[in-house]
């Protein structure tokens, strides 16, 4: 029996035109309808039964929270029918390993959510975005795909929403978990897994944001040579209620900013130590003394996955030995 897929859409490059067949770089994100996508790809009509629904029509930089919970209420709203079977939701690049994290935390079911971008517009000779949101859509509705948290599908690939990250700025296989590797491949129209997320998401996660209408203020402060905490306290000034130090190597610091982070904990405002480089597990209690200084530590997250674990915390706790247990549980 085909199964019901719902395809919500965001905007992004993948409804993107340019003004020729051989412009790949300069073009505007978000004009095509997630109908007109669907449009464009008529044989998905052979195997689901596929409707489009349009949530935003933005270049994924315009991303906000305030979206984020708009999607994460509907796909909950829509996955608690017995009418649908699955969701594949459209997305810019730039940002799509965010919403994908997010929703891996706050979807309440083991029904299949894939999101699906493109690094090419719809107008680009050899464009990339039919064949990804084909793959998606008989990814969504694979019975595989059931209770392995929200998925990401570009270039034939299946990726793990914790772990997947942009990694080119606009080679068609920039997606990747460069650390930690695919899940698996799409060939064919069939998906074909190798690993399973080991995380707690969806069904199994504590995060509930139901009738939330915002997320508490997290800011990132990127490392290097020379810095200083001026950054970072402008962001506790401006309200925020948790930093992501986005740290040297294994997530370390200068004594200067070491003694501005201090100073800021010290103040109620939890600070989560993560690292500017790509891959391996921020070492707690290494170098830095996290212990002593009420810090917690990232795990493998990057920095901005990491933002979004600490704001969906914050909304129930600013003890750092809870948020500890949280960063190494999701
Ligand atoms: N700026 C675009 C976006 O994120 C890039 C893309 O979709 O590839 O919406």
């Amino acid at each position: 029996m085909k199964k019901n897929i719902v395809i919500i859409g965001t905007g992004g490059t993948i409804a993107g035109k340019a003004s020729s067949a051989t412009e790949t770089l300069h073009y505007t994100s978000a004009i095509l309808s997630v109908n007109s996508l669907i449009h464009e790809i008529p044989e998905i009509h052979k195997i689901v039964h596929v409707t489009g629904e349009q949530l935003s029509q933005i270049d994924s930089c315009d991303m906000t929270c305030g979206i984020w919970l708009q999607l994460a209420a509907r796909v909950n709203e829509l996955l608690a029918s017995n009418k649908v079977d699955g969701i594949v939701i459209t997305h810019g690049t730039d940002t799509l390993e965010e919403t994908a994290y997010f929703l891996n935390l706050v979807i309440q079911s083991q029904k299949p959510v894939v999101l699906v971008g493109a690094m090419r517009p719809v107008t680009a000779m050899s464009a990339d975005g039919p064949m990804n949101l084909y793959n998606a859509v008989t990814l969504a509705a694979n019975d595989k795909s059931i209770g392995k948290g929200v998925l990401v599908a570009l270039n034939d690939t299946v990726n793990c929403s914790r772990e997947v990250t942009k990694t080119n700025t606009m080679l068609q296989d920039s997606f990747q978990a460069p650390d930690l590797g695919y899940l698996g491949y799409i060939q064919g129209g069939i998906p074909y897994f190798y690993r399973l997320p080991a995380r707690r998401h969806t069904l199994c996660s504590e995060f509930d944001c139901r009738g939330i209408t915002d997320l508490p203020k997290v800011e990132i402060i990127y490392g290097y040579v020379d810095s200083s905490p001026i950054i970072a306290e402008a962001a506790v000034k401006a309200g925020a209620k948790g930093l992501i130090y986005a740290g040297l190597g294994n997530g370390n610091m200068s004594q200067d900013i070491r003694k501005g982070l201090i100073n800021i904990e010290k103040q109620g405002v939890v600070i989560v130590r993560s690292t500017r480089v790509s891959s391996g597990i921020v070492t707690r209690n290494g170098a830095v003394h996290d212990d002593e200084y009420h810090f917690v530590v990232s795990d493998t997250l990057s920095p901005q996955k990491a933002r979004i674990l600490l704001m969906l915390a914050l909304l129930t706790t600013n003890d750092p030995v809870e948020i500890q247990r949280m960063f190494w549980e999701y």
